[in-house]
């Protein structure tokens, strides 16, 4: 019989998510947070989204959207959301010693052959994991935000986890809708904020070197390299422009490790450079419509998602 709850531990912004991704699939999603205000809130905003999808036919799964909410419901204590549940996901503020704290407690109540998964976005899961009865249980799964529209998820086990876990988690990603990728070792940021990084950090230096605005360099990545990124990586790009990669490294290898030996310093984002960048961002995006350009672009990343989906 297909093992049926689910646990998400901490009802903000990815612990909805993840609530909707699993009730979606059929799962029943037990929510709890310390903060009941939240859990509350995090149901009515599930409810709103469900309609709104319904109403734009994006909705995910065979369910409806009554049926998928009827599916999440609230706990009154974390053992109540996570001792019958065979996978649970963890999605409390990113700080170490609080996630130690709460999978310590987790710890206690888990069924042996669950799974416990943090939504960490750089914490390394050895560091989370160390002192768990249940470590051979424990997984890094980190989502891309929104995880509903942007289905890429970073698997990372800590030395100790069952590779058992690794599988079964992966195929449970697969199964509800999402994008795995698997990391084979643990590394500071996993590989998507490695890479976040690197572009930022390379943007800030230009930006601060006044060689392109803030704007431009936007520009750049949307309407240039992130065109083809959003269905084809980097390297089949590269294959795909030169007969293989041979014949890529033959005509590029040099001048590409000479723009990589140019690269300068990692730098802080503070100081003169941050006000460039603050201002710039707020010419393109006023401060007082945050709120309406993230729905604006989770509109777009539905919209491209679909695309891709029919591709
Ligand atoms: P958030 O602040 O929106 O939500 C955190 C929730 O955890 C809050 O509702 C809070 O009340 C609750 N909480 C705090 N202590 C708790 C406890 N002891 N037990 C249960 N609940 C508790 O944060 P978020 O943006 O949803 O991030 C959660 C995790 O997901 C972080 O580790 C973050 O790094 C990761 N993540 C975030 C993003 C993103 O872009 N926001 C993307 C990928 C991963």
């Amino acid at each position: 019989q297909k093992p049926v709850i689910v646990g998400v531990v901490g009802s903000g912004l990815i612990g909805r998510s993840w609530s909707m991704l699993f009730a979606a699939a059929g799962y029943q999603v037990r929510i709890y947070d310390t903060d009941p205000s939240r859990m509350f809130q995090a149901l009515e905003e599930i409810q709103l989204q469900l309609q709104d999808l319904d109403k734009r036919g994006l909705l995910r799964g065979k369910l409806t959207a009554d049926e998928q909410f009827s599916r999440i419901t609230i706990a009154a204590t974390l053992e109540e959301c996570v001792k019958d549940s065979f996978f649970i996901q963890e999605n409390v503020p990113e700080d170490a010693e609080l996630k130690k704290k709460v999978h310590a407690e987790l710890d206690k109540y888990i069924r042996s052959d669950a799974i416990l998964a943090s939504s960490t976005s750089a914490i390394l899961p050895s560091i989370i994991s160390e002192g768990l009865a249940h470590r051979n249980r424990f997984i890094v799964v980190h989502p891309t935000n929104p995880p509903f529209y942007a289905p890429m998820v970073e698997l990372c086990s800590a030395p100790w986890t069952d590779p058992e876990v690794m599988e079964t988690t992966r195929a449970l990603m697969e199964e509800i809708g999402q994008q795995p990728v698997t990391i084979n070792k643990e590394i500071d940021g996993f590989v998507f904020n490695r890479l976040q990084s690197a572009i930022l950090g390379e943007g800030w230096r230009l930006i601060r070197d006044n060689v392109i605005s803030v704007e431009d360099f936007d520009t750049v990545m949307k309407h240039g390299l992130g065109r083809r990124y959003a269905f084809m990586g980097p390297f089949e790009t590269a294959y795909l422009n030169s007969e293989g990669w041979k014949v890529y490294s033959e005509r590029y290898a040099d001048t590409l490790h000479r723009i990589q030996k140019s690269f300068g310093e990692p730098e802080k984002m503070v100081g003169p450079t941050l006000d460039k960048v603050q201002d710039e961002c707020n010419k393109m995006v006023p401060m007082e419509k945050l709120q309406e350009r993230r729905q604006w672009r989770n509109r777009r990343l539905a919209a491209l998602d679909k695309l891709i989906k029919d591709m």
